[in-house]
């Protein structure tokens, strides 16, 4: 994944970057400069993070190294090495330790995937992987393993998309995935919605992303005009897992955001150590709401290599979900859900398993 991301950002922009900001020291860079500008050397980071004394502990890993945002990183508390969000983002040597039933593809998309970038596993839905580039390295992440290169879907492919489609009337809505499909220009995310909303079938188009998060820049008002604009139902998912990631800047841009008609919904996955507690849990859905975003999906993690030291029993799961249904309102819980390898739907978890009520 790191290649793909010097395909479309040239590298040069790192030292624009550099220039422009010793020079007019308080211009905001633009969010195509905080996306090539991200911190890929764990070093820098916790330099920044004022936590080189723990550099002893480093890992790097091969493929999917570290790479955080800027303003994800200013999201981070100084001094504080089991900071949630640093957590998701630092590699730890634990990701090498091999642990039964934790294997590289865990929901075998590749039986989901009749063309190159798109996923048809849900009936009235498909999934569009419009590029492999993310603006962050989650760990966690159950594609980390994933050839994107070899699946994200070339101009050509666009015919066969639609073809596609067309073929199955069943589908009413797309959704544009990755990687993150606004980590792309807006002239190819723009591109994408054309050629979507000229098939009549389809009324819902739906963007799964991380980016209001980690960069709340690139919700700039070019995005929300031309996506308030279409003619279909616009859903923005976004993936927040803990409410320190929904700082004041980020809050606004999401505010923004649903300010043009936007349904701005969240995901989560439950994550040990990063958000695996009540207060967490109530914080997160809590700010979500003050953003206009309301909880959707909490995932169970899945069961990618690398990432089994993120994972916690289901039975905490079920108390914590319990826990989550007495203190919050009903439309502040999200649906407690596990991915299934070739179910017809996101599985909810049985939250009466090993409980007498
Ligand atoms: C999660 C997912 C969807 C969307 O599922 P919803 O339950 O509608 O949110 C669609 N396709 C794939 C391949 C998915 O993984
Ligand atoms: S942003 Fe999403 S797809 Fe990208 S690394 Fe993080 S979890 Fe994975």
């Amino acid at each position: 994944m790191p290649q793909l991301m010097i395909n479309h950002l040239p590298p040069q922009k790192n030292l624009q970057m550099i220039a422009t900001v010793s020079e007019e020291a308080d211009t905001t860079p633009s969010w195509q400069q905080q996306l090539a500008d991200v911190v890929t050397d764990s070093d820098e980071l916790l330099q920044m993070l004022e936590l080189s004394a723990v550099k002893a502990s480093l890992y790097l890993p091969k493929g999917f190294g570290l790479r955080v945002p800027r303003s994800f990183v200013r999201k981070m508390q100084k001094g504080n090495i089991n900071d949630p969000l640093l957590r998701q983002v630092l590699p730890n040597v634990q990701e090498t330790t091999a642990v039964s039933g934790y294997v590289p593809d865990p929901l075998l998309e590749h039986a989901h995937n009749p063309i190159s970038g798109l996923l048809h596993k849900y009936q009235s839905r498909v999934l569009l992987t419009v590029t492999g580039a993310c603006a962050i390295h989650c760990r966690y992440c159950f594609r980390q393993h994933f050839d994107y290169q070899a699946n994200v879907p070339k101009q050509a492919q666009l015919l066969a998309i639609q073809h596609y489609i067309t073929a199955h009337p069943d589908i009413n809505e797309v959704i544009l995935s990755g990687g993150d499909p606004l980590s792309v220009s807006n002239r190819r995310l723009f591109g994408w919605l054309d050629a979507l909303e000229a098939l009549p079938q389809i009324s819902t188009i739906r963007l799964h992303t991380r980016l209001p998060v980690v960069i709340p820049d690139r919700l700039e008002a070019a995005l929300l005009t031309r996506l308030a604009a279409s003619r279909c139902q616009i859903v923005m998912v976004i993936h927040s897992n803990h409410a320190n990631e929904i700082d004041t800047q980020t809050l606004q841009a999401l505010r923004e955001a649903s300010s043009y008609g936007l349904l701005l919904l969240n995901q989560a996955v439950l994550l040990k150590a990063v958000n695996n507690t009540l207060a967490a849990q109530m914080a997160l859905s809590q700010r979500l709401f003050a953003a206009q975003v309301m909880p959707y999906y909490l995932h169970l993690l899945d069961k990618v290599a690398g990432a089994a030291h993120f994972d916690i029993h289901q039975q905490e799961a079920i108390e914590l979900y319990w826990q989550l249904l007495k203190h919050l309102p009903g439309y502040l819980v999200p649906k407690l859900v596990q991915e299934v390898p070739s179910h017809p739907f996101k599985m909810p978890v049985d939250i009466f398993q090993g409980r007498s009520s």
